[in-house]
């Protein structure tokens, strides 16, 4: 496998064409941003921490019958994914009430929720990813009902996968957010899991503190952002 030409800039990573049209790198940076690119900073270790994370946990989803773009890792920054089409929505599970959900109805953080509650966001960092359902999804032409039943049904799995695993290591997995797409050798097959899982994307409090162990660290400078992604990495067991 040769790695070629860059294809993508994003915030954390950058993605590289490979000589299989079918397969790209994902490179993971060690930049960090929050509010839709407005706060930036460069954070040692971040990238090979999060590669490290995002494989362990790609690797438990496919053990549960998960699909993924994930292929292997290719070295301490690098892993190898499957190119996709993505689907332009975030979905979001929330397992404790927390950030724009606390903010948008007024609940304090913290409050447990009876069970899981699903949302979707338009992925669009011109417009703040509004919040959207599956009417404006379906209507405006972003996904199909079908792709919409998938990527619900797809992102509570993971909440089973994932919810268990951090609550065996002392850890509440807050929410997340996922997002998803065909890949180009299959365009009209499943759809399939085509995100990195770090701390990054979800938030994680100490269940008996409460301590943030996730990228809230940065957005509300709580210090040593990357010494709690690598406290979540051991306590899960990532060999780091
Ligand atoms: N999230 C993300 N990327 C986004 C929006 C949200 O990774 O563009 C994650 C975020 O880290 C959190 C969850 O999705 O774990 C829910 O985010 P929320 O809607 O509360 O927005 P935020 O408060 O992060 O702006």
């Amino acid at each position: 496998m040769d790695k070629r030409q860059e294809l993508y800039r994003g915030k954390a990573k950058t993605v590289y064409a490979t000589d299989d049209p079918q397969r790209l790198v994902m490179h993971y940076r060690d930049d960090v941003s929050a509010f839709d690119g407005v706060k930036l900073a460069k954070l040692d270790l971040k990238g090979e921490t999060n590669n490290k994370i995002n494989a362990f946990v790609m690797g438990k989803l496919a053990a549960a019958g998960v699909p993924t773009h994930f292929v292997r890792v290719l070295n301490e920054r690098e892993s190898l994914v499957k190119a996709m089409k993505m689907v332009p929505v975030e979905c979001v599970v929330r397992n404790v009430c927390a950030g724009s959900m606390a903010k948008r109805y007024g609940i304090e953080e913290g409050r447990k929720l009876g069970e899981p509650i699903f949302e979707f966001f338009l992925k669009s960092d011109a417009l703040h990813d509004p919040l959207c359902n599956d009417d404006h999804i379906r209507v405006l032409g972003w996904a199909s009902q079908h792709e919409i039943d998938e990527m619900r049904a797809l992102t509570h799995q993971v909440n089973a996968v994932l919810k268990p695993l951090f609550a065996a290591a002392g850890i509440d997995l807050v929410d997340y957010k996922l997002e998803f797409g065909h890949p180009t050798d299959d365009p009209t097959g499943p759809l399939v899991l085509g995100d990195e899982f770090t701390p990054d994307g979800c938030r994680l409090w100490d269940a008996t503190t409460g301590e943030k162990l996730d990228k809230d660290r940065f957005r509300r400078d709580l210090g040593d952002v990357i010494g709690h992604y690598r406290q979540v990495a051991q306590r899960i067991g990532v060999p780091l």
